[in-house]
């Protein structure tokens, strides 16, 4: 894979708290073949939903000089998610285009699209994939995606075929509620243990308008830490990087298996904060829960000046004060702050 290091060195952005900009995740697509309750439940993206039309979305080209722009401003991860990101179609093109910048490419898919792809994506240029994967029972797994449980083992395989690949360190992210799925920590354990893989529980969110999001469902991460703890010794693994969401533990007897907990919730990150997001109709959003973001499909195809993407980011990035999960955990009653939040399929998780 050759990438191409020829870029400007620009002095590199921070925001209104210092932070910089290393990440950007960028919808693919609005749509997706899962209705997971939590993020697109069925009665709500049902078959009256309007989904975006082809030309609604960022080409490849555009999400590439998107990139390309973003690059010189300290860019150093993209992560293409969605909707489910291996519904759009030769997604392997634009892996390829996006290789040829000095990044580290990841996706984040449900996996049912993925087995028989895991070489092809590679040599493309993905260097990391995230499987999503909330239950091992094919009836609980049915009922929180609305597919079949049948479908289970073809996820289960192509994990098994990104770590033969070698696709990076293969994780597994998997949001357990009360009441739902707390049985599959225990399953989703037994099942992964023995690979090198890092499985991340992560905490249920209040993104979206739609999944009747309540405090009271959330899961808080210490709560899972201290039930493991009675059977597993657990080992904090100092983290490598500014930025990274999750904080790790590693397993007594685990051979390169680690759990990860992203606490969102109980434990916000803002602070360290350096993602920016695309949706897939092109707006750029600095905030998981924003209302506003900016239209960047517009200025792409107004073709008015080729370094305009890179200045309104630049403004916009240094104006930056979001930290929406520490407001709403200081707030007296914690998950009551309810403003209109974008979908997570649209801005991408
Ligand atoms: N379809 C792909 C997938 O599921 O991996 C990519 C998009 S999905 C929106 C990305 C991630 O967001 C998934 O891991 C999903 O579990 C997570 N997610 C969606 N809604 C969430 C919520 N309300 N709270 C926590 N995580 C959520
Ligand atoms: Fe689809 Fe991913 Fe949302 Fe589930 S979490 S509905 S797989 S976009
Ligand atoms: Fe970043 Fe916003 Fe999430 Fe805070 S709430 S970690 S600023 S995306």
């Amino acid at each position: 894979m050759q990438r191409l290091f020829s870029y400007p060195v620009m002095e590199e952005l921070s925001d209104q708290m210092g932070r910089p900009l290393h990440d950007l995740r960028i919808s693919v697509t609005d749509r997706c073949n899962m209705r997971c309750d939590y993020c697109m439940p069925a009665e709500v993206f049902d078959a009256n939903h309007q989904f975006m039309h082809r030309n609604e979305l960022l080409t490849f080209e555009e999400i590439n000089s998107v990139v390309e722009s973003l690059v010189p401003l300290g860019i150093k991860k993209i992560r293409l998610t969605g909707g489910e990101p291996l519904l759009r179609r030769d997604i392997e093109n634009l892996i390829q285009m996006l290789s040829k910048h000095p990044v580290e490419i990841a996706m984040t898919t449900n996996g049912l699209l993925f087995r028989g792809r895991g070489k092809k994506l590679q040599n493309a240029g993905l260097n990391r994939v995230t499987f999503s994967l909330d239950s091992l029972d094919p009836i609980v797994f049915e009922k929180i995606t609305g597919t079949s449980g049948e479908r289970l083992q073809s996820i289960l395989d192509s994990i098994d075929e990104a770590i033969e690949c070698g696709l990076g360190q293969v994780r597994i992210n998997s949001v357990i509620r009360r009441g739902v799925n707390e049985q599959d920590i225990d399953r989703l354990i037994e099942q992964f243990a023995h690979l090198p893989v890092s499985l991340r529980f992560i905490e249920f969110m209040d993104v979206g308008n739609h999944n009747g999001w309540r405090y009271n469902d959330v899961i808080p991460s210490s709560e899972i830490r201290a039930y493991l703890r009675k059977s597993f010794n657990l080992t904090p693994i100092n983290s490598t990087q500014r930025g990274e969401v999750a904080r790790r533990w590693s397993v007594e007897g685990g051979n390169g298996f680690e759990i990860g907990f992203i606490s969102s919730v109980t434990q916000p990150f803002c602070g360290d904060c350096t993602r920016a997001r695309i949706s897939a109709e092109g707006k750029l959003y600095t905030c998981l829960f924003t209302t506003n973001g900016t239209d960047l499909k517009s200025i792409l195809r107004n073709k008015t000046n080729e370094n305009d993407v890179q200045n309104i980011i630049s403004e916009i990035w240094s104006m930056r004060n979001d930290r929406y999960s520490e407001i709403r955990n200081k707030s007296p009653k914690p998950g009551t702050i309810s403003l209109p939040k974008i979908e997570m399929s649209y801005i991408g998780g």
